[in-house]
């Protein structure tokens, strides 16, 4: 292992100043840690904030949920306003990873995870998003796993998240602050699409800390489900996952959300195959309309031409769900 400076951040103000490009934030440390161990990650310099005052989740009166940068996946999980208002995200939390690494894994951290992709886990491999320039083994690899939306020729790689699928279906906001001061940015708009730079993921500048993000205000009435299809039931990564939400209008669909992980670049929202859902009856042939749209852009490799089929039955099973959990709730308010 390389040597490395260590601090503790005192004030959020104090971490939102470590703005040399090879310092790191430790938060639950899952990812990092690993990562640093296996030669991936090289920071000179890793700063703890596990003691900043990010731990909060707090309805607001504009009825959207803020969840600070550093609540627990299980917390987060099992918290009484996620459980009621947005259970898509509970269920999401609770199919990623064990007990164990939910309980050190943080929101913010969980975000910022990096692909499982084993050519960019392993530096003897050529992996643009590690190593900007040196190829992309995948694409001519054991390619099971990797994307088939989203990917470029310079990177398939998956982004691995359960908990961002939740997230990029519900619409949030994150809360940033660095040097420069606080800014705020879509979720659906943080995570890049690798094109030809890969090893720009996301949009956080030099120094810049994640304090909060904040969840759209819930659907109503609405039902949701969160569908995880992978190799075993249980600590193990998705080959696709469908995070649905549906509010009905009597029969047909009133509004639709509906975000996919396992097959994409990022976490990946599937806007087209929504809008073709609105004012449909919330049947199946409905749900498997809109999982041919979501997937109308698929470009399968060499070994995972599998995952767009799982991935369309995840979006049917998810929908199917979704309009279950929403008649229920449709007839309890009637
Ligand atoms: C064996 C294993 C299985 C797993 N299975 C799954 C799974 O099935 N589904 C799933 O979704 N995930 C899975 N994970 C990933 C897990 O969810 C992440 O490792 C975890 O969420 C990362 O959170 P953390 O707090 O530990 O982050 P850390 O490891 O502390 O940090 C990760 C990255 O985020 C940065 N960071 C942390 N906090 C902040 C902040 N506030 N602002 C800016 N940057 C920050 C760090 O600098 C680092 O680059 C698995 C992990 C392991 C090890």
């Amino acid at each position: 292992m390389r040597p490395f400076a260590f601090s503790r951040a005192d004030s959020v103000d104090h971490a939102a100043h470590q703005t040399a490009p090879t310092a790191a934030f430790v938060a639950g440390g899952t990812t990092l840690l690993d990562l640093v161990k296996l030669d991936v990650m090289r920071p000179t310099a890793l700063v703890d904030i596990n003691t900043l005052p990010l731990k909060r989740v707090e309805r607001l009166d504009d009825g959207r949920l803020k969840i600070g940068a550093l609540v627990t996946n299980t917390d987060l999980a099992h918290h009484e306003e996620v459980k009621a208002h947005y259970p898509v995200l509970s269920q999401a939390l609770l199919a990623g990873a064990s007990t164990q690494l939910r309980n050190m894994a943080t929101t913010a951290g969980n975000v910022m995870q990096r692909t499982r992709c084993p050519y960019y886990r392993d530096p003897a491999a050529a992996c643009n998003r590690r190593a900007p320039g040196s190829g992309c083994d995948a694409r001519d690899g054991i390619n099971r796993m990797h994307a088939v939306l989203g990917g470029s020729t310079d990177c398939v790689a998956v982004h691995p998240s359960d908990m961002c699928v939740a997230m990029a279906a519900i619409g949030a906001t994150l809360t940033l602050k660095g040097p420069d001061g606080e800014r705020e940015v879509a979720f659906g708009e943080f995570h890049r699409l690798p094109g030809d730079t890969p090893h720009i993921e996301h949009d956080l500048r030099d120094g810049e800390l994640i304090t909060a993000i904040t969840l759209d205000a819930p659907l109503v009435p609405a039902g949701s489900h969160y569908l995880k299809l992978r190799d075993r039931a249980s600590y193990e990564f998705a080959l696709a996952s469908c995070a649905a939400q549906l509010s009905l209008d009597g029969e047909l669909i009133g509004e639709a959300r509906v975000a996919l992980g396992g097959v994409a670049t990022k976490p990946w929202r599937c806007a087209e195959a929504e809008a073709a859902l609105v004012g449909q009856p919330a049947e199946i042939a409905s749900f498997e309309r809109a999982a041919e749209i979501a997937l109308a852009d698929a470009r399968p490799l060499a070994h995972n031409g599998f995952k767009v089929t799982l991935a369309k039955q995840a979006i049917v099973r998810a929908l199917r769900e979704a309009a279950r959990c929403a008649g229920e709730t449709q007839e309890a308010s009637a």
